[in-house]
């Protein structure tokens, strides 16, 4: 294992801690190869880690891994097998129906597995339809709102808009009843959107499932010019991206705005959505209100269980870690297990925690929020010290915005009720709402002229 100094050096290398009954891995079968070049993409230059290399994960470690992976959950009820990228889909076909039959092979008697994809949709025909929805794939596909807004970062190689050719992948799923799901960015160009961007994937795509991902692109006053000028015209010139920096390239969501457009989805959703529309940041909100775990690594406590796997078999801590200082080895010389259980890993993981600022250990919505990923903890508190998360802001705007409509979720849930019934509360307050009131998201505009358009009230 390379030098890692922030999370290694302390590190007892006594006993082996036992391994965690499940675990996620994030498998790159063609590492950072992509067939597109999003201008705020991190993973692209993870190229340079691997000179020379083919990228394309070879039949004996795609085997290996399968058989590792599924030894691994013998006592999970369940086992996720999660292709990614790069773009995954370029491996071609007969990599994955060769994964479906290392499955079978391997399978533990019982054993239950969820294959998941995610790709950028532009590869997808008749065939991979056929073939995801035989083998009930998850494919989480990457939309970031309305045509302007998908192709403002999300380009071809030549620099050209993609939106066309991904909604033509997203209709093959649809055409063949694959379960989809949507992953949106939150960025400059977005951000101050949030509810024509959530209005466009339930209404025109129909998501029911959305995930919003933040961008924000750390950036040393030595990288930034040429970061914000963009990579697109010429990739060869990206830098290997590594979580240092405290200053963000212009694509960068702000540092208050990923919270407004929070706030914005939210006050849409509370309204008519709930239910009915999985948007996995309120998911993950309603179980730290109810004291359960979330979904997202992100505000849990302590993190460590999503890994990432390169093509090669290199085990990385995190996908948002694949740098040298965070390998933590590789499957072929030691087994998969044994990495995740590793004492680095574990430290990985429970550095999140441990690693919180006095602000955050004071902060009244920290249960909900831990802080979010260290890999955005580059600002400063308003205590003045280091390793604040950049989104603070953000985090404490929605995380108290949504404390009064989390807490009536919760009663009704523990009352054996469906959180959807406080769609009835906000509709019998709405009614009486002037219309010339403040909105209830906190725009400053009028009700009347934000989430209360077309809606009926005083005034
Ligand atoms: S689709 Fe875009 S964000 Fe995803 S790996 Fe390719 S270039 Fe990166
Ligand atoms: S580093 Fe961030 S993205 Fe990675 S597992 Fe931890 S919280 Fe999740
Ligand atoms: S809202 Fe800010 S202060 Fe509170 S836990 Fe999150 S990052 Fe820390």
């Amino acid at each position: 294992m390379t030098k890692r100094p922030s999370i290694g050096a302390a590190a007892p290398m006594v006993t082996m801690p036992e391994a965690p009954p499940a675990f996620h891995v994030l498998a790159k079968p063609t590492g950072a190869i992509c067939n597109l070049d999003c201008e705020y993409c991190f993973f692209l230059s993870k190229e340079l880690l691997y000179p020379g290399s083919r990228f394309r994960m070879a039949d004996q470690l795609q085997e290996a891994y399968i058989r590792q992976l599924l030894d691994a959950h013998a006592h999970a009820p369940e086992v996720v097998v999660a292709w990614q990228g790069g773009e995954p889909t370029i491996m071609g076909l007969e990599f994955f129906r060769r994964s479906i039959d290392l499955q079978r092979k391997y399978a533990l008697p019982g054993q239950r597995i969820l294959n998941t994809l995610q790709t950028n949709g532009t590869l997808l025909d008749d065939e991979w339809g056929q073939f995801l929805k035989e083998h009930q794939f998850l494919v989480g596909i990457s939309i970031d709102g309305p045509r302007e807004i998908h192709d403002t970062y999300r380009v071809s190689k030549g620099g050209l808009p993609t939106f066309d050719r991904v909604i033509e992948g997203l209709d093959v799923l649809k055409k063949h009843s694959v379960d989809w799901n949507v992953l949106t960015t939150v960025h400059a160009a977005n951000g101050d959107h949030g509810a024509d961007v959530y209005r466009f994937l339930r209404d025109e795509l129909g998501a029911f499932f959305v995930q919003f991902i933040p961008i924000v692109e750390r950036a040393t006053s030595e990288s930034l010019p040429a970061a914000n000028a963009g990579w697109s015209a010429d990739n060869d010139m990206r830098p290997l991206y590594v979580q240092e920096g405290s200053l963000v390239t212009d694509r960068s969501v702000g540092p208050e705005q990923y919270g407004r457009f929070l706030v914005d989805v939210f006050e849409e959703w509370v309204r008519r959505d709930v239910g009915a529309v999985y948007v996995q940041m309120f998911d993950t909100a309603l179980a730290n209100w109810v004291g359960e775990p979330g979904g997202m690594c992100v505000h849990a406590e302590t993190c460590g269980l999503q890994l990432a796997l390169e093509h090669n078999g290199d085990l990385y801590c995190c996908d948002h870690f694949v740098e040298p200082d965070y390998l933590l080895g590789n499957i072929s010389e030691q087994p998969l297990v044994e990495l995740v259980a590793s004492p680095e890993q574990q430290r990985f993981g429970e550095d999140k925690r441990d690693s919180l600022t006095r602000y955050c250990i004071d902060c009244d919505v920290r249960f909900a929020c831990n802080g979010g990923c260290p890999k955005d903890r580059f600002a400063t508190s308003p205590l003045g010290e280091p390793g604040q998360h950049y989104l603070c802001p953000s985090y404490e705007l929605f995380f108290h915005h949504v404390d009064r409509p989390m807490r009536l979720m919760a009663t009704l849930l523990g009352t054996e009720r469906a959180p959807a019934e406080i769609m009835d509360v906000y509709r019998a307050e709405d009614a009486k709402r002037g219309r010339n009131e403040p909105c209830t998201c906190g725009s400053g505009r009028k009700w009347k002229q934000c989430h209360g358009r077309g809606a009926v009230g005083r005034g």
